[in-house]
């Protein structure tokens, strides 16, 4: 099943998610069939995001790599798992660049949220630079690495955002895209339940033609996930 899920990244106060939510609600009615959507709120608002009926599940946008202690303004996956999230994003390129994470860092994280329950919606993808140089297979490889201890029967979610592609308005086309998730199919080959996502400047007017080809099974959605009208269309056109 195609799954969808909303980044919103540091967006969204608690009214803010209450009044999403409500929304979301309205459009979808009882669902959108065949299909599964997430919302990942900052931290804050988790609990004002979810939903009674639940229509989405609940995603985190990141956990500490330590299970509990003196980590000032960390939060844990069993923290995270109690405020009733399904998944937990794992390395997202802003997490790799602004905050300088990396793979050991990262390992340690899937397994925290392993502990836990969560499945993780781990992030690859090449820069700009990688890109130009020829190393985008390169890059895929060494970022699936990380993944090299995860359990292979655990389901396990990967989206595949080049990181030209977020935020600017530039998508992968559906041939990049295509050729990177077979790639990471690839690599991926002893996972048992695993879902390839595609995820960089996403919107309503492109999702059909990147599903098309039916090699990602969904998107992770930034910008466009704010408004809960083109996160919907996007989630039909899946
Ligand atoms: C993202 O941050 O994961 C993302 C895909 O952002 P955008 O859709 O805005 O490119």
């Amino acid at each position: 099943m195609n799954l969808f899920v909303a980044n919103w990244k540091m967006n969204m106060t608690r009214g803010q998610a209450r009044a999403y939510a409500q929304e979301l609600g309205a459009k979808i009615g009882d669902g959108v069939s065949g299909c599964e959507l997430a919302l990942a709120p900052p931290f804050t608002a988790i609990e004002a995001a979810r939903d009674p009926g639940a229509r989405w599940a609940l995603a985190a946008q990141n956990l500490s790599e330590h299970r509990a202690g003196a980590f000032t303004g960390e939060v844990s996956a069993a923290m995270i798992a109690e405020a009733g999230c399904r998944y937990v994003l794992v390395g997202h390129s802003e997490r790799r660049s602004l905050f300088g994470e990396d793979g050991p860092v990262l390992a340690r994280k899937l397994a925290r949220a392993r502990e836990c329950g969560l499945v993780p919606i781990y992030c690859v993808g090449e820069t700009e630079a990688e890109r130009r140089e020829g190393l985008t297979a390169a890059t895929l490889v060494r970022q699936v690495e990380t993944l090299a201890d995860d359990p292979a029967e655990a389901p396990l979610v990967v989206a595949y955002e080049p990181v030209w592609a977020i935020g600017t308005g530039r998508a992968a086309t559906p041939d990049d895209s295509v050729s990177a998730a077979a790639h990471l199919a690839d690599l991926l080959s002893s996972r048992r339940e695993l879902r390839l996502l595609y995820g960089g400047s996403v919107h309503p007017g492109n999702a059909v033609e990147l599903l098309r080809n039916g090699r990602v099974d969904g998107f992770l959605i930034g910008g466009a996930s704010l408004d809960p009208a083109a996160f919907v269309a996007i989630a039909r056109a899946g």
